[in-house]
């Protein structure tokens, strides 16, 4: 699946870098353009693999390149102002050559909390291509501020995508490590899973078996309908020897050998599929209830067994509760993994969402308590005891 990306604010610009980077390294082309947009000077020249000329500095003339401070208001208005330098890049990428847009944010921060939704509300009323977020929630421990940032631009950029795919810092968080460590590999895991996914859409068929081969209008059918989706991944290594002795010419073997092979694949995929779906989620949630399900299994060809997909994607129909449960293959011939990725789309049953907006209301109630309080206080300090005292002017 080709995409255009836009990468908001710092989060969605490192992020977007890793895709470039992800895309070179697997040769997987879903970066069919990149555009990167911040407030913050230093954050765009930060980025490695983005294209100078698509790394849009907005908002100049309101925050001078020093970023919005985490304001997600003024992040929203700086983008809002300036939105036609951006629709200037995005007028240089060959839109009819991609298959949707997709927009990634930190939603906790304020450039890209603000700006992102701003965007996705653009490009709908002008391209018929569908828009993707993808929005990162904020870890538990970043304070009140972020938390509350991050829900009220989740309940504002639902409204404005095509699907909101979510990935939860908070769940992939680990004690102990500098917060930079932190993030690169936390950004892997979203390039490889997001990547997998999309690098699906993608394949050159060649000679493999090509009716179950994933197509981007599967991914596209999947998050039609709009709402919220998760993904999950799990994997497994494989003795993947293509030249003799290896599993393909035990394939080729004796029937029983070939039994007790095909019987191996099918158990593992169905355990992957499991795994996958009820392992680490982007968005921790409940599979019950989701409207629609993708399920991409990739890997060299002579591991991804029929039987054993056909037998996932029922489990799968059972979890959610949906009829709507397609799947396919994504075959990597030189791969010594299968993979299994399991995309919910249109998820209801988050609590993660729930407290995060539990939290945000609670910093919103705070900070208005302190603002009404310190404004008092201020007055009482200023002001002398009797009211004798008269201000210059
Ligand atoms: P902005 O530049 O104003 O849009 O804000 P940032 O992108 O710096 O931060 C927004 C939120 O994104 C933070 O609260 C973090 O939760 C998250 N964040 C920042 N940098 C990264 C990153 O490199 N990776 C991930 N996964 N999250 C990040």
């Amino acid at each position: 699946m080709k995409l255009a990306m836009i990468g908001f604010g710092q989060a969605g610009g490192k992020v977007l870098d890793k895709f470039l980077e992800y895309d070179q390294r697997h040769g997987s082309k879903i970066v069919r353009s990149a555009v990167a947009v911040n407030t913050a000077k230093a954050d765009l020249m930060g980025l490695e693999h983005v294209p100078e000329e698509n790394r849009i500095l907005v908002g100049q003339s309101r925050v001078k390149g020093h970023g919005v401070g985490a304001d997600n208001e003024l992040g929203a208005e700086v983008v809002e102002e300036d939105i036609n330098e951006i629709q200037g890049a995005i007028d240089q990428i060959p839109v009819h050559e991609v298959d949707a847009f997709l927009i990634l944010a930190g939603l906790g921060g304020g450039t890209g909390s603000g700006g992102a939704p701003v965007l996705a509300k653009h490009l709908k009323r002008i391209y018929t291509e569908p828009v993707y977020g993808l929005g990162i929630l904020p870890g538990g421990d970043e304070g009140g501020i972020y938390t509350l940032n991050a829900a009220r631009s989740f309940q504002t950029f639902v409204g404005e995508v095509d699907n909101l795919l979510v990935f939860d810092n908070d769940n992939w968080r680990k004690t102990g490590e500098s917060v930079q460590g932190g993030y690169d590999e936390i950004n892997d895991e979203i390039v490889k899973r997001f990547g997998v996914l999309f690098g699906a859409g993608e394949v050159e068929t060649g000679d493999t078996v090509a009716e179950s081969v994933v197509d981007s209008s599967e991914i596209i059918n999947t998050l039609a309908g709009g709402g919220v989706s998760t993904v999950g991944y799990a994997r497994e290594t494989v003795e993947n020897d293509q030249s003799s002795g290896g599993i393909l010419s035990k394939f080729t073997g004796g029937n029983e050998s070939k039994a007790e092979d095909t019987a191996n694949t099918t158990n593992r995929i169905t355990s992957l599929v499991r795994k996958a779906t009820l392992g680490r989620l982007t968005l921790p949630c409940e599979p019950e209830g989701a409207e629609r399900a993708l399920l991409v299994t990739a890997g060299p060809p002579a591991f991804l067994n029929r039987k054993g997909i056909e037998r996932g994607r029922k489990w799968l129909e059972e979890q959610t509760g949906s009829m709507e449960v397609r799947g396919g293959d994504y075959p990597i011939p030189e791969s010594n993994h299968v993979a299994a990725v399991v995309l919910l789309s249109g998820v209801t049953n988050v609590e993660r969402i729930k407290d995060l907006q539990r939290v945000a209301v609670e910093a919103q109630e705070n900070i208005e308590e302190i603002r009404e309080e310190s404004e008092e206080k201020l007055q009482e300090l200023v002001g002398d005891d009797e009211d004798e005292l008269e201000p210059l002017f």
